[in-house]
């Protein structure tokens, strides 16, 4: 098995550089956003307890979190190769996972630190429109869909995410602050910590390829 973290505040692209390795090198994408949201799509259980917190731009409890990834990861064997997007985001969510990890003799591989400044995070953010249906990802003005409002893949409705409304994005913002930003300090005591600008997304993309090919 082969585990990258992918860390970094809710716009820093994590979900566009994933995209791009896990079709480059195989990889699976494990994105817990992602989950929940096919989750509150499907209207199950856990999908009605994280709705609210979602909506509210707040983490859903580490419980929840920490059995969705623990039985994915306990059901997809052990010779993949995983890249997480957006797990883990608390401390309690990192310890679990070493946890479960050190159950299936697994460990870390490496841990991407993703720094963009705070400006293009809103405008990421502000910017960013989803297919309702195939979750296909685009960013106005740059990557907009080829008409408006369609997605080019599925011909599906492209929206803005409820939480990525400004009133919602500010609260996303400090919840990564106090929350997910000590991780940095977390992973950098176990030396797998790597930091990289992910400001330009093509130099992004081959630096995170270079580094899950271990080579950095
Ligand atoms: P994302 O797509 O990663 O930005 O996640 C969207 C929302 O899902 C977050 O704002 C949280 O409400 C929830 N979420 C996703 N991953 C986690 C996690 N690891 N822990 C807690 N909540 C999460």
């Amino acid at each position: 098995m082969k585990i990258v973290i992918l860390l970094g505040a809710p716009g820093a692209g994590k979900g566009t550089v994933a995209g791009f390795v896990c079709e480059q090198r195989g990889f699976a994408q494990l994105s817990t956003g992602d989950m929940l949201r096919t989750a509150v799509r499907s209207g199950n259980t856990v999908g009605q307890l994280a709705k609210g917190y979602m909506d509210r731009g707040e983490l859903v409890p580490d419980e929840v979190i920490i059995r969705i990834v623990r039985e994915y990861l306990e059901s997809h064997g052990n010779d993949a190769k995983y890249l997480l997007d957006g797990f883990p985001r608390t401390v309690a969510q990192a310890d679990a996972l070493d946890r479960v990890l050190a159950e299936m003799h697994e460990k870390i591989f490496a841990v991407v630190q993703m720094d963009v400044p705070e400006w293009l995070i809103i405008k990421r953010i502000t910017g960013r429109r989803v297919c309702k249906q195939c979750g296909d990802v685009y960013n106005l003005p740059e990557w907009a869909p080829k008409v408006e409002g369609v997605c080019d893949k599925c011909g599906g409705p492209v929206i803005q995410r409820n939480d990525d409304k400004p009133e919602t994005v500010t609260n996303r913002l400090a919840v990564y602050e106090k929350q997910t930003a000590p991780l940095v300090e977390f992973y950098k005591k176990t030396g797998k910590l790597v930091r990289i600008d992910a400001s330009d997304r093509h130099e992004t993309d081959l630096n995170v390829v270079r580094i899950v090919d271990g080579a950095a």
